[in-house]
This record gives C-alpha cells, sequence and structure tokens, in this order.
C-alpha cells in the first residue's frame, strides 16, 4: 500500500503514505511478542488455541453469537454464501460499487451476482434498486457496508422480507459498525470481518471471519473450512481420513495471524477513537473546498447507526489530476473503486454496459480516499488539506 514518492516532488516535507502501521505496531510490540511466542513455544501453527481465543474475544466484542476465524475476508464470504443455503445457479443482489470480491464471492459460491445501483446521496446499495432487481432465481441479498457508515439495513430488510430472501452481509469493512446496537454482520444470516492489513482490525497477512447468530450456519462455515471436518475447536490433526460429508477447503486461519490480532483487538477501540478524531479534523478543513464534495461527515449516518471510519473517501473534480498533484508531493491516495462491478471483465458475459447503474459509475469517477490511520500525524493530515486546497483554488506551492 505504501508508495514511493513521485520522483518530482520538490517539497523538503516527509511522504506521507496512504497507509502505514509501523508506528501503532511499537506502540503494542509488548502484547503482540506475548502472544506469538505463545504459539512459538507451544509449536501449534496451525489447529493451536490462538484461533479459537481470538473467536471468543470477537464474539464478544462483536455481540456475535458465533464467529468463525478463517483466512481471509473472501473466504470468509464464499464460505458463508455455500453455509447459508446458496444453490448453483442461485442469483445474489450485490451493489454494483464495492470491492471485487463482493461480486467474486458470489460467483466463487456458485452463484450469480446481479447487480444494483447504490444510493444518490451515499455509497450503500438503494434498496429501490435491490427491488427491481428481484427475480424468480433470487434468494439472497449482499449490502455492503463501505467506508465508515451501513447501508440501509432497514431498506434491505425491507425488501427481503416481501421477497422471502436471505440476507447475507457483506461487511468486511465494518468492524465496529451497528445499528441498533446490533453489529453489522449480524442483521440477516451472517457477515464477515477482513483482516487484511488495512483494515480497521489489521493482520500482519490475510485474515477474516464469519459473524452469525445461527450455529448450524457457523458449524457448516467450521465444515467447509478444514476439508469438512468441524467441531468447534479445531482441535488436532486427528479425524482427517474418517467419513466427510462435505466437500471441504483449507480456508483455516493460522496461528500466528490469531496471535497478532488478539494484541490489535485489545488497542482496536482506542483505533477506532484516532480514526474519528482525523476524519473530524479533514471534515472542518474540507467543508466549503471548491471541487471537494461528499465531505463524510456533512452526511450523517442512517438513524440508530454510528460512524466508524475506516476509508475517509472524498468525491472531487478532477479526481485523477488531484491524486497526481498529491502524488508528485508525496501523499499518497488510493481509489475505491476503479472500476464499478457490472463493468469488470470478469462479469462481462452478463451483459452490462456503461450506463446500466450511473450512480456507481459516478461514485467510481470522483472516488479518492486519503490517507487515515491510527498511525497518522495531525500534522499530516492538516498537509493532506494543504495540498488540496492549493489543487483546486490554484496556490499551489
Ligand atoms: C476487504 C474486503 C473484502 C475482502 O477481504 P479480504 O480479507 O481482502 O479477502 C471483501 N469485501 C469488501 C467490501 C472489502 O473491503
Amino acid at each position: 500500500m505504501q508508495k514511493t514518492p513521485s520522483a518530482a516532488a520538490t517539497t523538503a516535507a516527509p511522504a506521507i503514505p496512504f497507509f502505514s502501521q509501523a508506528e501503532s505496531f511499537d506502540n503494542n510490540w509488548g502484547e503482540i511478542r506475548r502472544h506469538v511466542i505463545d504459539v512459538l513455544d507451544n509449536g501449534k501453527f496451525s489447529h493451536g488455541a490462538k484461533v479459537g481465543e481470538l473467536e471468543e474475544r470477537l464474539a464478544a466484542w462483536t455481540g456475535a453469537r458465533q464467529v468463525v476465524a478463517v483466512n481471509s475476508g473472501t473466504d470468509a464470504l464464499i464460505l458463508l454464501l455455500r453455509a447459508a443455503g446458496l444453490r448453483p445457479g442461485d442469483e445474489v443482489i450485490v451493489p454494483a460499487y464495492s470491492f471485487i470480491a463482493t461480486a467474486s464471492a458470489v460467483a466463487l459460491a456458485g452463484g450469480v451476482p446481479v447487480f444494483a445501483d447504490i444510493e444518490a446521496d451515499g455509497h450503500g446499495v438503494d434498496p429501490r434498486s435491490v427491488a427491481a432487481a428481484v427475480t424468480p432465481r433470487t434468494t439472497m441479498i449482499m449490502p455492503v457496508h463501505l467506508f465508515d457508515r451501513m447501508a440501509d439495513m432497514r431498506g434491505v430488510q425491507d425488501v427481503a422480507r416481501r421477497h422471502g430472501l436471505t440476507i447475507v452481509e457483506d461487511s468486511a469493512e465494518a468492524i465496529g459498525m451497528r445499528m441498533d446496537g446490533t453489529h453489522a454482520g449480524l442483521l440477516g444470516v451472517g457477515g464477515v470481518l477482513s483482516f487484511f492489513p488495512a483494515k480497521t482490525l489489521g493482520g500482519i497477512g490475510d485474515g477474516g471471519a464469519v459473524l452469525t447468530g445461527d450455529a448450524s450456519v457457523a458449524e457448516r462455515v467450521r465444515m467447509l473450512r478444514h476439508h469438512g471436518r468441524g467441531g468447534a475447536t479445531l482441535g488436532d490433526f486427528a479425524g482427517i481420513s474418517n467419513a466427510t460429508v462435505l466437500p471441504g477447503r483449507n480456508s483455516k486461519m493460522d496461528d500466528v495471524q490469531a496471535a497478532v490480532l488478539l494484541a490489535k483487538l485489545a488497542v482496536l477501540d482506542a483505533g477506532i477513537a484516532r480514526r474519528a478524531e482525523l476524519a473530524a479534523r479533514y471534515d472542518a478543513r474540507l467543508r466549503g473546498v471548491p471541487g471537494v464534495r461528499g465531505v463524510p461527515g456533512e452526511r450523517p449516518p442512517l438513524p440508530g447507526s454510528n460512524r466508524v471510519v475506516y476509508v475517509y473517501l472524498l468525491q472531487v473534480d478532477d479526481r485523477d489530476a488531484l491524486a497526481a498533484h498529491l502524488a508528485a508531493r508525496g501523499i499518497g491516495t488510493e481509489v475505491y473503486y476503479p472500476v464499478p462491478l457490472h463493468l469488470q471483465p470478469c462479469f462481462a458475459r452478463l451483459g452490462h454496459r456503461p450506463g446500466d447503474f450511473p450512480r456507481a459509475e459516478a461514485a467510481c469517477a470522483a472516488a479518492i480516499a486519503l490517507p487515515l490511520h491510527p498511525d497518522l500525524p495531525e500534522a499530516h493530515a492538516d498537509r493532506v488539506c494543504d495540498e488540496i486546497e492549493g489543487f483546486y483554488t490554484g496556490r499551489t506551492r
């Protein structure tokens, strides 16, 4: 994620990478070391105790009755879809604006992604567009909670009830997000978390989890993650040659990963609070800057739900020129997401054309994410704002 500052950088100011976790690692090193050494000492790198311990802690933190840790957010989605009863050829309605894994997980689980547009004033799927996409083959809806807030779950639940559809949430970005006290991922049959390093709870590699209130769904996910063998804990190697009723994969989380995540979970609340402070700082500085639209703080989250800032995303004029301007000054940005899902080459066979989901397309064309992570010093956030302001007002340095 760390970008090299452009050779054209003339400023002596330090580079501001889009993402870094070096400092939070240093600050938490004692805890990380303690958990990792536990794993090294008992020599169980797979099937060890840390994964179960992490699952328990995550259950307590989110309020999920069942948490199953796996090797990535993407595999969590695939396993959850299968465990929730997706059959080959079933249609799953997903937003046209999301990370690619939202739609590819549906395809990899054997289903067909069917796209819906997003809301006019946000990034979440539009319940009216979802309702319009329902066909006799639709069995599920998968809303996605993007960046700093949840999708309109009341609207989605309404459509699901009317058509008898199952809700699976792509809550990969949504740790800490809640609606009426219920954590994201627990408003339908289940949801997921991603522990990709840049995520709000990030590991030292890939990781993910399934959250659900349904014990039988959780048990099927446990079977699918480990060669069809279930069980509340991974236990040991014994029994892998026993009769297997469900062909499973190997999607287990490693114990070293769970150890690091246990240490990082202990400082998650502080990290979320720091993200909120930095977002408020950006909000205050960027409000009213010409060329900048969609300042996140100007749009309150839906009633009953909170704001947890994973990605600080703006909509701007001349996005690519702004990104280049910032890169030339050593400031890293990212585009979430450059291509709407319906126009991804891997879904070409679904036959979509530009213009099919205009809001998703407009969001992709104007989106830019600024550096925001617990390591970011305030002075760096201020410099990012100075440079953005300079770009749009012509007073560049
Ligand atoms: C990160 C992410 C995923 C996938 O998670 P990985 O852990 O990277 O596999 C899925 N959906 C969304 C919306 C994400 O942001």
